[in-house]
Order: structure tokens, then sequence, then C-alpha cells
């Protein structure tokens, strides 16, 4: 790293364990040093001190819009048209039942086998739940540009895939869509701070993604959910709680949406997680995400030169070119859990997706050359010798 690399600065903004070389900030994104003092903070002052009256004094209840235009500045969101609260689920389903509520004259989903399974079922659910004869079509990623017909209602798709990194490319598929007339929804759950996105410009009409990958959030952080402003006031909110009324404290017996993107907000706000969210969001200050595109293809070409150098026989699962890619490199073992365990064992902390996925992420803002340069020599080690080879590396924990 040279003297002036923005990501020396941003480094030292990460609280990381002392050995240990991070490859996982895909999964889980790394402790940013701010989080603990803010939430304490919140705790200690808000909470403790102003008790109830924090919700107006300390702008609780706003935190989830005024956060949501913070995500929103990494995804190409304009201001006001994200939103928080909830997990990625939910508001899978929130986007999924408003997208069908628009086009209710056609009756096909569209997705791929690349998509994570919750998004796939959520769209189970959600077609048992309105008993309107949906129709859940899954295809692989290949074909799903030629399987956008003019029955396809809804085209729900995510942006990188979690097991393979390979990247859709979010404009062409929306057009797409909407020749179609068809909608977009596009999970963005490996792509909100992976990687340049514009969700405006890729005129997608609803747009989810998760806060504790690449955001940093922490574990179980809200989720996000924008709407394109022309769809926003016509969206109808499946989940349709207080928060999203036009006003909650009217108490009205009846369900009025509230403006805009603020109709997707669903109950009270986990104000604790929010907070950490948003101190964990500091570090993106002044960060460009093209140069941290350009890190992370660099980072994740040297670790696939440098594995497959050392180990030839060990399969990318990941498209080759960089350009394909998400923010994450995988290769495919059938002892892939074992593998990682040992690799674990020896402080280099990738994850495992079955059946056969070794993952390991890119994240610039923490993870530097050397650490890529000795996290490759010590698989490629481990994969020589054998050593993963053991009835305890076999044994497996509950989450992978
Ligand atoms: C991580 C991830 C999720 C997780 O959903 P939660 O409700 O936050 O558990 C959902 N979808 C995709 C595409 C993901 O990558």
């Amino acid at each position: 790293m040279s003297a002036n690399d923005p990501f020396r600065a941003t480094r030292a903004l990460f609280d990381l364990p002392e050995g240990v070389i991070y490859l996982d900030g895909n999964s889980l994104g790394a402790l940013p040093k701010g989080v603990s003092a803010r939430v304490s903070e919140v705790i200690a002052n808000e909470w403790g001190r102003e008790l109830i009256g924090a919700w107006n004094s300390a702008g609780w209840v706003d935190l989830p819009r005024r956060v949501g235009d913070r995500v929103g500045r990494l995804i190409g969101a304009p201001e006001g048209t994200v939103v928080m609260g909830d997990t990625l689920s939910i508001k899978v389903y929130q986007a999924l039942a408003a997208a069908l509520d628009l086009v209710p004259q056609r009756r096909v989903i569209l997705s791929d086998t690349g998509n994570f399974p919750t998004d796939l079922y959520m769209a189970e659910g959600l077609i048992a739940s309105l008993g309107r004869g949906h129709e859940l079509r899954v295809v692989e990623p290949e074909a799903v540009e030629a399987a956008i017909e003019e029955n396809v209602a809804a085209v729900m798709l995510t942006q990188v895939d979690y097991r393979t990194g390979r990247l859709h490319d979010m404009a062409a598929l929306t057009a797409k869509a909407h020749a179609a007339g068809a909608l977009a929804i596009w999970d963005l759950a490996h792509s909100a701070g992976a990687l340049p996105v514009d969700v405006a410009g890729a005129k997608a009409d609803f747009a989810v993604g998760c806060t504790y990958k690449y955001l940093n959030g922490g574990p179980g952080a809200p989720a996000f959910i924008y709407v394109a402003p022309h769809l926003a006031e016509s969206a109808r909110p499946a989940l349709s709680g207080w928060f999203g009324h036009e006003a909650p404290f009217a108490f009205e017996p009846a369900y009025r949406p509230a403006a805009g993107v603020e109709r997707m907000r669903v109950g009270t706000p986990p104000i604790l997680a929010l907070a950490a969210l948003d101190a964990a969001l500091d570090v993106w200050d002044g960060i460009d995400m093209e140069t941290v595109r350009a890190r992370s293809i660099q980072l994740g070409e040297l670790f696939i030169r440098a594995v497959q150098a050392a180990v030839p026989g060990l399969e990318l699962a990941s498209p080759k070119g960089p350009a394909a890619r998400g923010s994450q490199v995988s290769f495919r073992h059938a002892d892939g859990y074992a593998v990682m365990q040992a690799l674990i064992a020896e402080g280099v902390i990738g994850d495992y997706r079955a059946p056969d996925i070794m993952r390991f992420g890119f994240t610039p803002l923490y993870l530097g050359e050397d650490e890529v340069r000795r996290g490759a020599a010590i698989l490629a080690d481990i994969l020589t010798t054998g050593r993963w080879d053991t009835p305890e590396f076999r044994r497996r924990n509950k989450v992978t």
C-alpha cells in the first residue's frame, strides 16, 4: 500500500482480532471501532436519561429514514427513497407483494437458481397467502433474460450470486423486464458496499438488501428497501403496520399508507441496531465506490492467481473474469466444509455453502494485499498437506 492509499485510513477504523485474516466480510462485516461507543451512548444517554422522550428528542422516530438516506447514497438511490427496518426476508416479501399488486393481471414471478433460498421461500409463502394462482418460475441464471416473457409480473433477482459471486447486469435485465411489461426487484445483499450500484440509473422498481454483510452493521442489522419514486405513492404495503401509517399517532382504526417509501415501515424500529448501523456507515464517508471496486478486483484476482498457482486442480466456482463477479471468490471442493474448518483453525476465516462451495469475501476497507497473499498460501498449504482431513474438522456446526 502506498502512503496516500485511502484504505490505510479505513483499515484503522476497524477493530479486528490480531492475527486473523478475515475473508468473510461478505457474510458478516467486521466491527467498525465507532460502533461500541455510539451504541453505549444511545443506551446510557438517550434510553437511560431521556427515556421515552428520546423518540422525539434524540430523533429515534426518523432514524429508519435518516439511515436509509445514508444507505441510499451507496446504492444510487435519491434522498427519501430508502427506508430501514426488519430483516431482508421481510423486505423481499414487501417488495414482491407490492410488485404483484401493481401488475395484477399477470401471474409469474421469475427468479433464478442463484437466488438465496429465503428470497424464494418468501415468494412461495406469499403465493400461498395470496391464493391467486401465482407461479414462481426459477431458471438458471444464464436463462433469465430469455425467460422474461409477456406473462411475467415481476423479475426478482439477487444481483450477486451468494455462492459463486456471479454478477447480473441490473440495468440490462431491468430494461428487458420493463420492455415485457414486468417490474424488476433487485436484492442487493451482496452488492451494497461491495460494488458501485445505481438503482435509479438502472431504473430498478424495488431494491432490497441487508446491512450486516459489506455494510458492517452487525449481526441481524436492519435491512433496507428502495421503492422507485414513480411507484412509491401507488405501492400498497402488504404488511400494513402502524409505523407505515400516514399518522401513526392519530391511532385511527383504519390503515392509510404513509407518503412514499415510509409506507414500507412496519412496526417500532430497532433503535439500538439502527444506532450501530448508523455508526458503522461512518466508515464510508468520503469513500468512492469505484475505488473500492478497483481494489476489490485486484484483491480477488491476486487470491485466485495465488491459489491456482499452488493448487492447479482446485476448481474456481466463480466467473473467471472479474467484471462478471461481485466482491467474492469461491472454490469448489467436495470436502469444502472440513477444509474451511482447518483454514479457520489457522486464523483464515471464510465460510462454506452447501454442497461444495468455499467462499472468500474481499473487503478493501479492512483487507490488504499481504493478508490476501498469506490467506491464499495457508489455503494452498492445507490442501497440499491434506491436514484438513480430521474428524474434528468434518464435524458440522449449526452455522456453516
Ligand atoms: C444474506 C441474504 C439474505 C438473508 O436474509 P435475512 O432475512 O437477513 O436473514 C437474504 N437474501 C439474500 C440474497 C442474501 O444474500
